[in-house]
C-alpha cells in the first residue's frame, strides 16, 4: 500500500488538486500536488469537503510500517535470541544477569569492563545470545503495553528456598500471553534449604510441567552467586533457539525498538536500540518513536565504537533530536530528508495528542473543583 497524496486525495474526493491546495493553505499549510498528506490533515479535508470517512480508509503517512522494506523468505538468516529475565524480587535476576557477563564475556583487550547499556550480548559454543537487563520488569511489560515484542525467549527465576511466589505467576501470566517460551531457572541452589523439587512442584501447578516429569518445560539448577549452572543455561536457550529458528534479513534497512534512553548532558540524546532486522549503520537517518535524526556514532555493549550493528545486536547511539522512550519503534530511513519528514510529523502529531490530552485533564480538574 502506498500513501496519499494531494493529486490523489483530489482524485477519491472527485476535486481538482488546485481547490485541495487552496483549503489546504486556508489551514496554513502550503502544499503542491505531490505532497503526502497525514491522516488528520486528511480527515480534515473531508469534512470541509462533507465527506465521511472510515479511519481503516486513509492511509497513515506517519505509519513506520509503510517506510519498512520487505522480506523475502530467501532473505532470511538465523540470529541471535533476545533473552529477558523474569521473576520474583530477590529471586536473584540480577546476581544472575551479572554471573552470565561475568562469566562469558570474555572479552580480553576490554579488560572484563562492560558498559552498562541495559543489554548485552554473550557466546557459548560460537554462538550468540543477547540479554536484555533493564530494571525490573520494564523491558517486558513496558515493552509490551507499547506494543513492542522484543523478547524471544524468558528466563523464569524462581528461588529454590522460596518457591513459587506473587511476581513468579505474574511472570510465568505475561510470558505466556505472548506466547514466548519460557525457561525455568531455579536459583540458589547453593542454600542449604534449597528445595527443587518443590519448585517443580508448584510451577506444574501452572502448567508449567519439567521435562524430568514428563512435561515440556526445561528446569535448569542455578546458584547465581557461585556462577554454577550458568553454561547449561546458556545452552538449553540456544536449544530453545534452534527449535524456534528465530530469523532476520541482515541486507535491509534497521528496524527494532528503543531498550533505554536519556538525555546525557555532554552527547545529547542517547538511546540504546536492540536491532530486530536489519543492519544499523553510522550514517543512517533514523526515525525513533516520535523524533529523528542520523546516526553520529554507535558504542556496543563492551563500550567500543562500532560501524554497524546487526539483527539481535543491541547498541548504544547518538545523533537524535530528542529523546525517544522505552518501548518506541524505529526505523532508518534511505533518505534523511524522508526521515525528518516523518519524525517531525510523528512529534507534531504527538505534541497535539499531549496538547488535547492536557487541556482535557485541566477541564476534568476543573469540573471536579466544583
Ligand atoms: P532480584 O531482585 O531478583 O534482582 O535479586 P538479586 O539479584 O538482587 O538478589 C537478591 C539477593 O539474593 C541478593 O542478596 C543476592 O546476593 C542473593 N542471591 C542471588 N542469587 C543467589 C544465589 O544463587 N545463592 C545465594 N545464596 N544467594 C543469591
Ligand atoms: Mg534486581
Amino acid at each position: 500500500s502506498g500513501s496519499l497524496s494531494v493529486a490523489e486525495l483530489a482524485e477519491k474526493l472527485r476535486k481538482e488538486s488546485a481547490e485541495i491546495i487552496k483549503k489546504l493553505m486556508g489551514m496554513g499549510v502550503m502544499a503542491t500536488k505531490n505532497e503526502e498528506l497525514d491522516v488528520t490533515t486528511i480527515q480534515l479535508l473531508c469534512e470541509d469537503f462533507g465527506v465521511e470517512v472510515e479511519e481503516e480508509e486513509i492511509v497513515d503517512v506517519l505509519d513506520m510500517d509503510l517506510y519498512e522494506e520487505e522480506d523475502a523468505p530467501a532473505d532470511l538468516g538465523v540470529r541471535p535470541p533476545v533473552v529477558t529475565i523474569m521473576g520474583h524480587v530477590d529471586h536473584g535476576k540480577t546476581t544472575l544477569l551479572d554471573a552470565i557477563r561475568k562469566t562469558k564475556v570474555t572479552d580480553t583487550e576490554a579488560g572484563g569492563i562492560t558498559q552498562h547499556i541495559g543489554a548485552y550480548q554473550v557466546e557459548e559454543n560460537g554462538k550468540k545470545v543477547t540479554f536484555l537487563d533493564t530494571p525490573g520488569h520494564a523491558a517486558f511489560t513496558t515493552m509490551r503495553a507499547r506494543g513492542a515484542q522484543v523478547t524471544d525467549i524468558t528466563i523464569l527465576v524462581v528461588a529454590a528456598d522460596d518457591g513459587v511466589m506473587p511476581q513468579t505467576v505474574e511472570a510465568l501470566n505475561h510470558a505466556k500471553a505472548a506466547e514466548v517460551p519460557i525457561i525455568v531457572a531455579v536459583n540458589k541452589m547453593d542454600k542449604e534449604n534449597a528445595n527443587p523439587d518443590r519448585v517443580m512442584q508448584e510451577l506444574t501447578e501452572h502448567q508449567l510441567v519439567p521435562e524430568a516429569w514428563g512435561g515440556e518445560t526445561i528446569f535448569v539448577n542455578v546458584s547465581a552467586v557461585k556462577g554454577e549452572g550458568i553454561d547449561e543455561l546458556l545452552e538449553m536457550i540456544l536449544l530453545v533457539s534452534e527449535v524456534e529458528e528465530f530469523k532476520a534479513n541482515p541486507d535491509k534497512r534497521a528496524q527494532g525498538t528503543v531498550v533505554e534512553a536519556e538525555l546525557d548532558k555532554g552527547r545529547g540524546p542517547v538511546a540504546t536500540l536492540l536491532v530486530q532486522n536489519g543492519t544499523m549503520n553510522v550514517g543512517d537517518p533514523i526515525v525513533v518513536g516520535n523524533t529523528f535524526g542520523r546516526i553520529r556514532a554507535m558504542v556496543n555493549d563492551l563500550g567500543r565504537r562500532v560501524k554497524t550493528a546487526g539483527p539481535s545486536t543491541p547498541v548504544e547511539i547518538t545523533g537524535l533530536s530528542d529523546v525517544p522512550q522505552a518501548g518506541d519503534q524505529f526505523l532508518v530511513f534511505e533518505d534523511e530528508k524522508k526521515a525528518r519528514q516523518v519524525g517531525e510529523g510523528r512529534q507534531a502529531r504527538a505534541k497535539e495528542a499531549e496538547r488535547k490530552q492536557s487541556s482535557k485533564v485541566s477541564l476534568d480538574d476543573l469540573f471536579n473543583q466544583i
